[in-house]
This record gives structure tokens, C-alpha cells and sequence, in this order.
């Protein structure tokens, strides 16, 4: 983990992962599995070949193409290319499955006890997989999971951003029998709307219909912010004041460059909308003595942040244990800001009232003497 060993006090810290993509957390064994039950063919002669092409995109995504339109096209793939490239594999309602499965394992290794993993039909049924395929497979790890490992999960719905709208729009209509609708109503996978993929010239307001739906319905919403990227301030400023008819989301993801602008500091902490920050993935492409401070002074400034992964599996395989860790070494923070950080991603989630008690009471018992 870029030589940082987990401490057996980040390793003890009960956790709750917001910000975590499903697809983002297959591992090459299980894609490597997938792909020969369901003929699908990898253009990797054998497993080693597979387990070498992630060291040299883990190695693409340190150095430079993390995005054409910044970067221009070396003709090396995309972050995002790769991710939707590891998707292939998955067919079937047990492929969805098993992959929902093999996170929350993890999960209940790692000591995380409640998640909200983002997940999306739309890159799934452009291949010709059926939405329930996909929304069944999940709901049945998180309803296996809870029992299996003692994971509680709230799974996020999310619109693909560099998509339609109206082919988003779709999406939802089709998946939300399997949301838990205010009403009592659904099958209640997810609980959440969010906004994810390919940022650039797409800002939050573009999919104001598809919030306004969600909230109606009784929904949460969040929507990333990536870091840096072209107009990132702005379409910060938008999530804070201007969707949801001015209200603003509940959470953003990501959202680093508020840091930019002391009114977004001000607005993020005013409205108590949360970040869920992902430092690895911005360790990748900043200096550690340039972002560690950003991160301490969001926490400074009293904003909610909270600490996750992202896509583990495409970056470095680094999880939420290595991301916390990164924060408490390269950040200076001591015990007490852990817990404080950890208290934050119990806040600032969509979980039952009783399972945020229970946790939070058991974050009381941490001892914080450094
Ligand atoms: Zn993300």
C-alpha cells in the first residue's frame, strides 16, 4: 500500500464506506473467473497477463492519461475505459452477485460495518443486460451480506453523466420498483440517487429533472465533484446552491476544490452537506505535501468529511483501510480526528437511525490516547 503498513487502530476503527463504485471494486481474480464461466473473451492469454495489465494502468493513472480531454489521447486507455472495459464480464444475475458478495466480505474484513455502494444499469443495459439482472444480483448480496457478514448496506443509484438525460431519466424509471420509495413502497436496494462518469463539460444542474424525481420520491441525493477538473469550482457552487431547486445535495463526492473558494467552505458547512473524500485517488496525481494540507484544513474548517475509496481495485488496491491511513500519516491528524472523520461518515449517511446509534456508540469507545 505505497509502503504504508495499516495500523492495528485504523484496522480496529468501526467504518462506514460511502463512496465506493461496485464495478470499481472487481478484482482481476474474479474477472478473471467471470470471463471464462461466460465465454466472454479477455485479451490476456492467461491470469498473469491479466494481473500485468493492471500494474501498467495502475502505472498510466500515477503518471499522466487520466483524462483525453485534459491530456489529449496517447492512445493509452482511460481510467474510465478500463473500469467499463473490467464490466464486460458481468452477465449474469449471479456475476452481479457474486460481485456485491465479494466486496462485502471485504467489507467485513476491513472492519466496515455499513456501506452505500454506487451502482448503474445504464453501462449495463447499453450491452444488452437486462436492469433487473443487475439490480437483482445486488439486492440479493445486500440482503446476504447483512446476514452472511454482518454488512448493512443502502445502495446508490447513479445517472451517467456524460450520457442523456433522457436515457438516464429512463434508467431510473425502469429501476425504481427497487428503491425504498417514501411511501413504504419498493424493494428497497437503494435509497439514494447520485451522479457519476466522465465530468467534463457535464455540470450537476444538467440532471436537475432527475433530482427533483428522486427527491419526490422520497430519495437522498449526492453527486461528485471530481478534483480538479475543468470547472470544478463551479460545479461545486452548483451542488451547494443551485440543484434541487436551489436546496443543494446532501452530499458531494469528492469535491475537493471547494478548498478554492472560502463561500463554498462557508455554504458546504452552512447546509451540512458532507465530502466524501477519496485520498488515494487524489495522492495519485498531486504531491502528498500539496493535498494532505487541503484535507486537514476542510477538517479544520469544520467541514464534514469523511474518508473512502472510490475504486479500489483500479487504483493500486488501495481500499478505505489505505485511504484512512493515508489521511492519518499524511495528514498529521491524531486518534481523536480519526474518530472524528469516522463519526462524520455515520452523520453523514442514508443509514436506519438505529444501526447510526449503535455505531456511534461503539465509536465512543475508542480509546484516543496517541
Ligand atoms: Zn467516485
Amino acid at each position: 500500500m505505497n509502503g504504508l503498513e495499516i495500523s492495528p487502530f485504523i484496522q480496529a476503527l468501526p467504518k462506514v464506506e460511502l463512496h465506493i463504485h461496485i464495478e470499481g471494486t472487481l478484482t482481476p481474480a474474479l474477472r478473471w473467473k467471470l470471463a471464462h464461466r461466460n465465454g466472454v473473451k479477455l485479451p490476456y492469454a492467461t491470469f498473469e497477463e491479466l494481473l500485468d495489465s493492471c500494474k501498467h494502468l495502475n502505472n498510466i493513472s500515477v503518471t499522466y492519461n487520466h483524462r483525453k480531454e485534459v491530456n489529449s489521447d496517447d492512445g493509452r486507455p482511460t481510467f474510465l475505459e478500463a473500469y467499463f472495459a473490467g464490466c464486460q464480464v458481468l452477465i449474469t444475475e449471479d456475476d452481479f452477485y457474486e460481485l456485491g458478495m465479494a466486496y462485502l466480505e471485504r467489507c467485513a474484513e476491513m472492519n466496515v460495518r455499513y456501506c452505500e455502494p454506487f451502482f448503474d444499469t445504464q453501462a449495463h443495459t447499453e450491452r444488452g443486460i437486462p436492469a433487473r439482472t443487475v439490480m437483482d444480483g445486488y439486492m440479493r448480496a445486500q440482503r446476504e451480506g447483512t446476514k452472511k457478514y454482518g454488512v448493512r448496506s443502502n445502495w446508490i443509484f447513479c445517472f451517467l453523466r456524460d450520457r442523456p438525460l433522457s436515457e438516464g431519466l429512463a434508467a431510473y424509471h425502469a429501476a425504481r420498483p427497487w428503491a425504498g420509495l417514501a411511501d413504504g413502497t419498493g424493494k428497497g436496494l437503494f435509497h439514494a440517487v447520485g451522479l457519476a462518469a466522465n465530468e467534463f463539460e457535464k455540470p450537476p444542474l444538467l440532471f436537475e429533472e432527475g433530482f427533483q424525481l428522486a427527491k419526490k420520491d422520497g430519495l437522498h441525493v449526492t453527486m461528485h465533484c471530481d478534483v480538479d477538473q475543468k470547472d470544478a469550482a463551479d460545479h461545486v457552487y452548483e451542488a451547494i446552491f443551485e440543484v434541487c431547486g436551489g436546496k443543494g445535495t446532501e452530499r458531494i463526492d469528492h469535491g475537493l476544490n471547494a478548498i478554492d473558494r472560502l463561500e463554498l467552505i462557508t455554504g458546504l458547512k452552512d447546509r451540512g452537506i458532507g465530502l466524501t473524500l477519496c485520498p488515494h485517488a487524489y495522492h495519485r496525481r498531486q504531491a502528498t505535501e500539496v493535498l494532505f494540507p487541503k484535507i486537514k484544513k476542510l477538517i479544520d474548517k469544520g467541514v464534514k468529511v469523511c474518508i473512502n475509496s472510490d475504486d479500489p481495485t483500479y487504483m493500486h488496491d488501495v481500499w478505505i483501510d489505505g485511504n484512512m491511513q493515508k489521511a492519518y500519516t499524511y495528514s498529521g491528524l491524531n486518534k481523536a480526528d480519526m474518530v472524528k472523520l469516522a463519526r462524520n461518515g455515520i452523520e453523514v449517511s442514508w443509514a436506519e437511525e438505529e444501526v447510526k446509534k449503535s455505531l456511534l456508540k461503539e465509536l465512543g469507545t475508542i480509546s484516543v490516547e496517541d
